[in-house]
């Protein structure tokens, strides 16, 4: 036998029925997207590599350790989109979206590619569903996008949110406290992990996400970017705080926090759900207030988030939330005896046509093990058809909730079903 094939590392297969609670989380972010005025863009899964390097930075560990690259047979330099935002902002930038006074706001649902060490809650192909607002300049827009975000979460059933807050600064302010890191930094630097003493010059930041313990508490004291706030920064900060208070969103402030990705200014957040062990992190969003003019395009301010679907999923297995079934429940038609089983057959597609979900057994079962199946599907109704029904011209219809059961006329059974499992 030829060796059989397995998923690559670091990927999964979604099977039925878990993929039910993947159709229920998209379907709630599509419907929180629509109450905040998001509408849906899908951009290419690949795109040129260098729009990452640009639009995330070639020192991140996302471009420079962990990007799908590969050179196509045209010889261009390609990569699997690692997250969402930089596609988005090139489509904005490439169909000449920005104005004046206008903002776009865009929702994806997606998979991403990144070259990590897969273990639980961390793969190679993930799944994020994410949001991006161009345009909008004031704390509104973050207060707005961080509450859609937490609204996502509200209507999974994840209450607890968990959310941090941070500015990161602007580039008025930014190089006052990345001297004054710098500086601390290089202080301690002979007892900083190899990496944090390579972050020194070339993304000093990044320390913060160390998670060596010696290089945690020696950063304990290090300056942090709200130390060095310019006066709009700080402003800006304020009234997003003041405004979260007033939506009656808790969150808390976390000065270390600072995002793996280069092009955020000012707000940065960061949900976690502490129950999931090591990859905590549920979701980051953040103002990108550079990111369209560094790609080429009319200086806009940006915002957005990302989140993981794999990792809400997980959080919801964890506090033992089940995902209601996405679908209304159908129908089981059961043909007893070949006559009656040709005519189940037909009656099942009249069923489909009129909007319900119907099926039939496939291998000339008895009554009881087709109605133990009917059960097993979660059919709502069984339509049992047999000689006496084929001679009276009306099927038996047995609620299976109640066991009441009824007689209805054979031609009338799809629109009798209709009016009962479509709502
Ligand atoms: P990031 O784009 O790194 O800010 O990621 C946003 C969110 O996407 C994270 O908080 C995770 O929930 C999820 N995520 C990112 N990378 C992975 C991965 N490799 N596996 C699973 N989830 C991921």
């Amino acid at each position: 036998m030829p060796q059989a094939f397995q998923v690559p590392r670091g990927t999964q297969d979604v099977l039925p029925p878990t993929s039910t609670a993947w159709q229920h989380a998209e379907a709630s972010f599509r419907e929180v997207c629509h109450r905040y005025g998001y509408e849906e863009i899908r951009t290419p899964v690949f795109e040129e590599a260098a729009l990452f390097a640009r639009g995330i930075g070639d020192v991140t560990d996302i471009v420079s350790k962990e990007m799908y690259v590969f050179e196509d047979r045209g010889g261009r330099h390609l990569a699997l989109r690692p997250e969402g935002t930089a596609g988005v902002v090139r489509a904005f930038i490439q169909h000449g979206l920005a104005a004046p006074k206008a903002v776009w706001k865009v929702y994806y649902i997606i998979s991403i590619f990144r070259y990590e060490r897969p273990q639980a809650g961390r793969y190679r192909q993930s799944h994020q569903v994410g949001v991006e607002c161009f345009g909008a300049p004031g704390p509104d827009a973050d207060a707005e996008v961080i509450a859609l975000n937490m609204a996502w979460y509200d209507s999974l059933g994840i209450s607890d949110h968990g959310l941090t807050l941070n500015s990161l600064g602007c580039p008025v302010c930014r190089p006052s406290h990345r001297e004054a890191l710098q500086s601390a930094l290089r202080a301690v630097a002979p007892q900083l992990c190899e990496t944090c003493q390579g972050r020194i010059d070339r993304n000093p930041l990044r320390v913060f996400d160390c998670k060596s313990p010696e290089c945690k508490a020696l950063l304990a004291g290090a300056p942090s970017t709200l130390d060095h706030l310019c006066p709009g920064c700080q402003a800006h900060f304020d009234t997003l705080r003041t405004t979260l208070e007033a939506l009656e969103l808790p969150y808390e402030i976390d000065p270390r926090l600072v995002r793996g990705l280069d092009y955020y200014t000012r707000t940065a957040w960061e949900v976690k759900f502490t129950g999931l062990g090591a990859q905590d992190a549920l979701c980051g969003g953040g103002r990108y207030d550079g990111l369209v003019e560094g790609l080429g395009g009319h200086p806009t301010p940006g915002i957005g988030f990302a989140a993981g679907i794999e990792r809400a999923l997980l959080t919801l297995a964890e506090l033992g939330i089940e995902a209601p079934g996405a679908l209304p429940r159908g129908v089981f038609v059961a043909g007893l005896g070949d006559k009656a089983r040709g005519r189940a057959l037909l009656l099942a597609e009249g069923i489909r046509r009129a909007g319900v979900r119907a099926e039939t057994d496939y291998f000339e079962r008895g009554l009881g093990a087709q109605l133990r199946l009917a059960d097993r599907l979660a059919a709502r109704y069984a339509v049992i058809l047999g000689d006496d029904e084929l001679a009276s011209g009306q099927a038996t219809v047995r609620d299976l909730e109640s066991g009441v059961q009824e007689a209805v006329a054979l031609d009338a059974v799809p629109e009798w079903l209709r009016a009962r499992c479509v709502a």
